[in-house]
């Protein structure tokens, strides 16, 4: 099996939020949830897994997200915006060839307008939801992080995808958190990682099983976390929770 050369983990917006609105059985503790993009190295071109926030939250977050902001506290600087991320490990955002979306929040979606000639692939049905959700669920969507992208190059997946069929990247459709949320598993020289996206939200529903509250289907949910944690065992990767500031803390942000 090949490998891709090598992945940043690129820090974004933090987010303050409950551990109960994460996970079904989490208390009222106050959390800082990192919010990272994951750039591949591949020989064939480079690819970008999740795009954060909208930058434009940093100076205005009720104009742009709403009303949900001051729910959602931010920290969040203009020097760390996905572009100077990138930036800033030698990469232009024109050099990213492909885009992998997780899912469509707001907290993973806001980027998507830095990749006009990008190539984007996301789960069959997440973008018609993106743009009409149940209204429980609306907050959790923004409307302008898609507008500007329906003329975009999007590859949706109804399955499986190995993206450069030599098995370093694989697209990994684990539906429930939202209608087409995917995983990506990324083979690298010396080690495996299995990026869940929100599959899962903090390890203690890794361990527990717990869905969250605003997921689109519990049950499937529950299936796609299953199955995360049985190639994590038998394929020997490393799960990395998009949200969990543990792995945020104890995984390198550069890794071959
Ligand atoms: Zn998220």
């Amino acid at each position: 099996m090949a490998t891709a050369r090598k992945m940043w983990a690129l820090p974004g917006a933090e987010l303050t939020a409950p551990a109960s609105l994460l996970m079904h059985g989490g208390g009222p503790e106050l959390l800082q949830l990192p919010c990272p993009s994951f750039l591949i190295e591949h020989p064939k071109g480079l690819v970008l897994f999740d795009t954060g926030c909208n930058a434009k939250i940093i100076d205005d977050a009720a104009g742009y997200w709403g009303e949900v902001a001051q729910a959602l506290p931010i920290k969040w600087s203009k020097a760390d915006t996905l572009d100077k991320q990138i930036e800033g490990v030698g990469y232009k955002t024109s050099d990213v060839k492909y885009v992998i979306l997780s899912h469509a929040h707001l907290d993973h979606s806001g980027g998507l307008t830095y990749f006009p000639n990008a190539k984007f692939l996301v789960g069959a049905n997440e973008l018609r939801y993106a743009y009409w959700p149940d209204p429980d669920r609306r907050w959790a969507f923004i409307l302008n992080d898609f507008l500007p992208t329906r003329n975009y190059d999007w590859l949706e997946l109804a399955g499986d995808f190995d993206l450069f069929g030599d098995g370093s990247i694989q697209f990994l459709l684990t539906p429930g958190h939202t209608p087409g949320e995917c995983s990506v598993l990324v083979n690298l020289p010396n080690r495996k990682f299995l990026l869940t996206g929100d599959t899962a939200h903090l390890r203690a529903a890794v361990n527990t099983g717990a869905t969250m509250g605003i997921d689109f289907d519990p049950t499937q949910s529950i299936r796609s976390l299953q199955r995360i944690k049985m190639i994590r065992d038998l394929q020997g990767a490393t799960m990395w929770i998009t949200h969990d500031p543990e792995d945020w803390k104890e995984h390198p942000h550069r890794i071959e």
